[in-house]
């Protein structure tokens, strides 16, 4: 039996209850990847196209995100076109960043094309920008559109994870395990990026796995003074190397600024710098990405049949739920205090 409770899914025999959920309006939807590239935005896909064509609905795959819209770069998508890609990091579709969408004649032509390909629906695959621009389509048109969250990031509202975000973590961390090597074998002071412009999720996760004596994230206010305190503490308990990791967006200064102002107060240290930029985004998706992306392109769809829209699928606790879009964008998801308390106890 297939049982909704409110905003959420409980899966249990579903192919009778699709038969049963399939009887609506929509009848052809189409999906498109947009913003930064996550791994898992294959495994969404595939999620989606699967899921349609079991509910009988046809499906439009859209190139370069709302690029293909507007240019009507549309290829129909059944079972097979999907097939081995679970495992593939990037996107299929591929993705882009369309400033032609954020014009009304930009809109006015995607709205055509979709017309034109009878398109019902809309899934989104993307990050708050890809939103934004999926609401204000909708506003204008009253295409049904949801949101599946595809961002390394982690800063969206409305969901316990995004897609991408434990591949990128993995990958940040297995960086920075390789770092430490050569940092204990030089006895060096290592400050390593990783991607987070507004979030600092991976940097304090990943930070927490991998030992760092530090971690510097946007969400915190951080000073030069206690970066340098805490460098204090740990050579006088005897730590002969460390690195700090540091997001992308940190506030306190760039990265090559944090170091050297380090090298300008302790001489003696041997520090370097490593940013481990665009390998986060790339590589297989984790298992644990590739499941939540099932699930969230399953339940976009779901979502959509059911006459959900203007809304954002998410896995709170395990559950499907879903967010107004509005709400998925203008909130952010807290970092956890309490684990920097962790990181700091533990460093030492
Ligand atoms: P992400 O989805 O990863 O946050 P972006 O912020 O680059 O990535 O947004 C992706 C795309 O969404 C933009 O290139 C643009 O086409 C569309 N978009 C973003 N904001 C708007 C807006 N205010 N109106 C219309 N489209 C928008």
């Amino acid at each position: 039996m297939f049982i909704i409770q409110r905003n959420t899914y409980f899966f249990v025999n579903l192919r009778t209850n699709f038969e049963t959920m399939s009887n609506q309006n929509i009848k052809t939807v189409a999906v498109l990847t947009s913003g930064g590239d996550a791994p898992g935005m294959n495994a969404a896909i595939r999620a989606v196209v699967r899921t349609a064509n079991s509910l009988g609905l046809e499906c439009y795959g859209v190139r370069e995100g709302y690029n293909g819209l507007i240019h009507g770069d549309f290829t129909k998508m059944g079972p097979r076109s999907v097939k081995n890609i679970i495992n593939e990091g990037g996107t299929i579709l591929k993705s882009a960043r369309s400033s032609e969408f954020k014009t009304p004649e930009g809109r006015d032509k995607a709205f055509e094309n979709c017309k034109k390909h009878n398109i019902d629906a809309l899934v989104c695959i993307g990050g708050d920008g890809s939103f934004t621009g999926a609401k204000v389509f909708n506003e204008e048109y009253g295409l049904p559109v949801i949101g599946v969250p595809g961002t390394i990031d982690n800063d969206i509202f409305g969901t316990d994870n995004t897609i991408g975000y434990d591949t990128a973590l993995n990958t940040a961390m297995e960086a920075i395990d390789k770092i430490r090597d050569t940092a204990t074998s030089h006895n060096r002071v290592f400050f390593v990026e990783v991607m987070g412009r507004d979030a600092g999720f991976i940097a304090l996760n990943s930070g927490i796995a991998t030992g760092a004596l530090d971690i510097l994230i946007p969400e915190q206010k951080d000073s030069m003074e206690e970066l340098f305190g805490t460098f204090r503490k740990a050579e006088k308990v005897g730590k002969s190397s460390s690195i700090v990791v540091v997001a992308e967006g940190e506030k306190l200064g760039n990265i090559y600024d944090l170091a050297k102002a380090t090298k300008d107060e302790f001489p003696n240290f041997d520090i370097r710098v490593a940013v481990l930029g665009h390998i986060q985004r790339g590589g297989s998706p984790s298992c644990a990405d590739r499941v939540l992306a099932s699930k969230m392109g399953y339940g976009a769809v779901m979502g959509l049949v059911e006459g959900k829209s203007k809304v954002m699928v998410g896995v709170k606790s395990n559950r499907l739920i879903y967010t107004p879009i509005e709400e998925a964008i203008k909130k952010h998801n807290e970092i956890d205090k309490d684990l920097l308390k962790i990181s700091e106890i533990l460093a030492m």
